[in-house]
């Protein structure tokens, strides 16, 4: 289940491929209900909403449109700051266009409300959020996205595009790193 290369770095796996494939149909379920006869535009957050965007856009039974932001929330390690950048912008104009943004995770909830402003300002018909993760006992800013796939435990996860320092993001389920890995001095 957990690749050997990696087993020693993961405490647990908290979700297996299957329990996010099934979890990821049911909220294209709910997204098409929402969304029927619409076009709609998913925007993802690079880098970390990368499989989660390409499970949801292919699992979708509507006209989507895909595009791309980068943005840093300054802060370094496992915590960010709230202090957002952009890395790369959209090429699309939102203007009267249904835009759902795919994020992966929701921890102190900074980095979402920030794009949320940023985007709803330039003339959307909606801006909605399909998270992946949630960890609820670290919201800091009230955000309220409209899908969400699991509430997890206050931990620091990594896999399904999720990383620490780059790594993991390849892993096809969703673990609990382990504390000795982020706790050594050349990280
Ligand atoms: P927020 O601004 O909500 O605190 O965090 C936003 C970003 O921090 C996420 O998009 C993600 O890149 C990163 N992040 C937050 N929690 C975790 C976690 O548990 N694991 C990993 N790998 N990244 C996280
Ligand atoms: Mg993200
Ligand atoms: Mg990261």
């Amino acid at each position: 289940m957990i690749p050997a290369d990696v087993e020693n770095d993961l405490v647990r796996l908290l979700l297996t491929e299957e329990q996010i494939r099934g979890r990821i149909a049911e909220m294209c379920r709910e997204i098409e209900r929402d969304y029927a006869g619409e076009d709609l535009l998913l925007v993802g957050v690079l880098r970390g909403a990368v499989m989660v965007m390409a499970d949801l856009a292919r699992e979708l039974t509507l006209p989507i449109e895909m595009d791309w932001m980068a943005v840093s929330s300054y802060g370094s390690g496992t915590k960010s700051s709230g202090v957002v950048r952009i890395l790369k912008d959209l090429d699309s104009d939102l203007h009267d266009r249904h835009v759902l943004i795919v994020e992966d995770i929701i921890d102190s909830g900074l980095t979402l409300s920030w794009l949320l402003d940023n985007l709803r300002s330039r003339g959307p018909a909606s801006v909605e959020v399909a998270a992946l993760l949630r960890k609820p006992d670290a919201m800091k800013m009230r955000v309220d996205p409209r899908y969400i796939g699991f509430d997890i435990p206050n931990e620091f996860v990594v896999g399904y595009g999720l990383d620490y320092a780059e790594r993991y993001r390849n892993l096809r389920g969703v673990g609990v790193l382990a504390p000795h890995v982020y706790s050594t001095p050349s990280q």
